[in-house]
């Protein structure tokens, strides 16, 4: 029976490549995590064994708090986890894990609001009558508030804010919004609730029963969608910089095996050379092909004088001879003018808008051209054109 959860969805959304490699191959990598989702592991079980401890009339204190958290990041740190940002390092990032804690106590102490009816759980969810396709409910922190009125808690480490639009389009917590309906006979209302730690900021939202069947209905189209998928092209993104797969992904690998080399061999990679040599080579074609259309353009100028001049029409070389034809061409008011919101207002007034179907200019051209309309009607439309000249120049045989 497939079972799916949101992050498995969000993988498959944000790079099919990387969601094969991770549900469909089960690659393992030998990098473990990036420091960025450790410090989120590390912040949760911090916040687990507080609630817990609560619920076991045990309140700890910030201190106690800390040093818990300190504790299992010592035991859990390995020299494998990838700091992205160089600038920075995993006592850095140690210590906003400190700050987040120190920060959500001092909010939230003495944690007595509301009953604690579950931390990190694990259940599932069926999504179709008949059970065949099932969904993670991972809560963070599910609170009976009285009434009838359930909190889901969701602890966010990331560094950027939301805005409230995007909570209330969520997925992750509003599916576990669902189930929470299911469980409670008392069930009222579902608030979500989000704890950005970063920013010691608490947001929340709620959702409508039809709202939520829409959300699983449209979960569900998109799992079949996954299981259908024959194509898993790779997706570049910002996020490639924390995807565990980059350094086997087609398309970063070349970049990981040169940034291995030391620097004398890394200038002999024969990926390197064919590159450089290429761009290189495209560059000086691309300058020649300006300064030929530059010169041709110049020809092409001299060419008109010259017949201008001679009055012919066409000129002869050894083998080839070139016609320059002089062509009268009508030009009308292009789009986004103000003289093109006059012409279609001037057609309206006359009752011909409808006929050059949300102006046709090329429908007018032609009317012009072959004076299709009465003269008081292609006067109006006259007020508008303007005359240029061009010169079609073509090369052929003698
Ligand atoms: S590195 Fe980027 S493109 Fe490659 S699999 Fe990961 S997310 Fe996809």
């Amino acid at each position: 029976m497939p079972s799916f959860s949101h992050s498995r969805i969000d993988s498959y959304e944000t790079c099919r490549l990387r969601y094969k490699y991770a549900y469909i191959d089960r690659i393992k990598v030998e990098v473990e995590d990036t420091v960025e989702t450790f410090l989120g592991s590390r912040a949760h079980e911090a916040l687990e064994k507080l609630y817990r401890d609560k619920k076991y009339e045990k309140l700890m204190s910030v201190e106690e708090l800390l040093a818990y958290f300190n504790e299992r990041w010592k035991e859990e740190w390995k020299d494998s986890i990838i700091i992205v940002n160089k600038d920075y390092t995993q006592e850095n990032y140690r210590k906003m894990g400190e700050r987040y804690l120190k920060d959500y106590y001092e909010r939230y102490t003495p944690f007595d609001h509301g009953k604690i009816l579950g931390l990190e759980t694990k259940n599932q969810m069926s999504l179709d009558e008949e059970a065949t396709y099932r969904f993670h409910i991972r809560i963070d922190r599910l609170m009976d508030m009285g009434e009838g009125l359930y909190e889901v808690h969701d602890y966010k480490t990331s560094s950027s804010l939301p805005n409230q639009e995007d909570l209330d389009n969520d997925r992750q917590l509003a599916m576990y919004s669902l189930w929470v309906r299911s469980q409670f006979k008392d069930f009222k209302k579902v608030r979500l609730v989000w704890h950005f730690l970063a920013f010691d900021k608490e947001m929340d939202s709620f959702r409508t029963e039809e709202q939520l069947e829409n959300l699983k209905a449209e979960i569900l189209s998109k799992i079949k969608e996954i299981e259908s998928t024959k194509e898993y092209p790779a997706h570049v993104s910002r996020l490639c910089d924390w995807c565990l797969y980059k350094e086997i992904c087609p398309e970063w690998k070349h970049l990981t095996q040169l940034e291995e080399k030391p620097e004398n061999e890394y200038l002999k990679d024969p990926g390197l050379k064919l590159v450089d040599e290429y761009v290189e080579t495209k560059k000086k074609l691309d300058e020649h092909k300006m300064e030929a259309e530059e010169k041709l353009e110049k020809l092409k100028q001299a060419l008109i004088v010259f017949c201008e001049k001679e009055k012919v029409e066409v000129v002869f070389g050894t083998e080839n001879k070139i016609s320059v034809k002089e062509q009268e061409y009508i030009k009308l008011p292009g789009k986004n003018t103000k003289e093109r919101e006059e012409l279609i207002e001037a057609l309206k007034q006359i009752d011909r808008l409808d006929e050059v179907s949300e102006l046709d200019i090329h429908a007018l051209l032609r009317i012009i051209k072959d004076e299709e309309w009465d003269d008081s009607q292609l006067d109006v439309l006259r007020r508008f054109e303007a005359r240029e000249k061009s010169y079609r120049l073509s090369i052929s045989k003698k």
